[in-house]
């Protein structure tokens, strides 16, 4: 199916100092990867990223970014500026800024936007609640999300996109989700996918599965067919867990 991408989601964590020693010990363990290899850092800890990363395969990611080029925004930062920088990858939607920082659909489809307009690849975080699981809903959530942050891309500006699926209740509670369940969802992704645009962008489209995803369980849910890589939070700050996670995904 698509390319596979491993990325790492820092969250609130490491300090400047800290995400240098971190790349540094993750530097030798990737540097063969037969994947993308992605580390997304706090947006202080970006240059210090982008110095540790230089010349190595592993790729720079912000966890987030405004829809407006500049102005009065207090305290936000642009996908220009990010991509300026020289950061190639932005989280947009992650279940922690919908829940914690009144992210919406209509909000994460405006970041979609200025994140492909200033040539980022966006990692589009879509997944359900517990409860929306229990009432049989995954699927629809999932559709909805996906179908709104995409409203206005093109087909072109959709190799720009990356999906994760996370569902919510797997994130950072060591409960994942089986590798049948993760894989149902991300075809289901895939399928909503093919019906926006067509089966061939489909298939190209990498759909991440994210949500307690470890150095333990990793080579299955990434044997799943469509699975295409994963996005970590807790085991992507231990340099081995990671390594062992991107080994896996082949
Ligand atoms: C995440 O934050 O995207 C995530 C998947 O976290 P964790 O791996 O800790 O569940």
């Amino acid at each position: 199916m698509g390319k596979y991408v491993i990325a790492g989601n820092w969250k609130m964590n490491k300090t400047p100092a800290e995400a240098t020693a971190l790349i540094e010990a993750i530097k030798p363990l990737v540097k063969d990867a037969a994947c993308d290899v992605v580390v997304g850092v706090p947006f202080i800890d970006i240059p210090a990223a982008l110095e540790a990363t230089k010349g190595s395969n592993i790729g720079v990611a912000a966890q987030n970014c405004y829809w407006e080029k500049s102005g009065a925004f207090t305290g936000e930062i642009s996908a220009d500026m990010l991509r300026e920088m020289g950061v190639k990858y932005v989280i947009l939607g992650h279940s922690e800024r919908r829940t914690y920082f009144g992210d919406t659909d209509a909000t994460v489809a405006k970041r979609v936007r200025g994140a492909i307009d200033a040539g980022l690849t966006a990692i589009l975080c879509v997944g359900e609640y517990l409860e929306q699981r229990e009432q049989g809903i995954t699927a629809e959530i999932c559709a909805m999300q996906t179908k709104i942050a995409l409203e206005g891309v093109s087909e072109e500006e959709l190799k720009q996109i990356i999906i994760a699926y996370e569902p919510v209740w797997a994130i950072g509670t060591g409960k994942t989700a089986t590798a049948e369940q993760a894989n149902e969802v991300c075809a289901q992704i895939r399928d909503v996918i093919a019906g926006l645009y067509n089966q061939a962008a489909a298939d190209a489209v990498t759909i991440q599965y994210g949500g307690s995803m470890n150095a333990g369980n990793a080579a299955q849910l990434l044997a799943m067919s469509d699975v295409d890589g994963g996005l970590i939070g807790g085991a992507s700050l231990k340099a081995e867990d990671f390594a062992t996670i991107v080994a896996a995904a082949k």
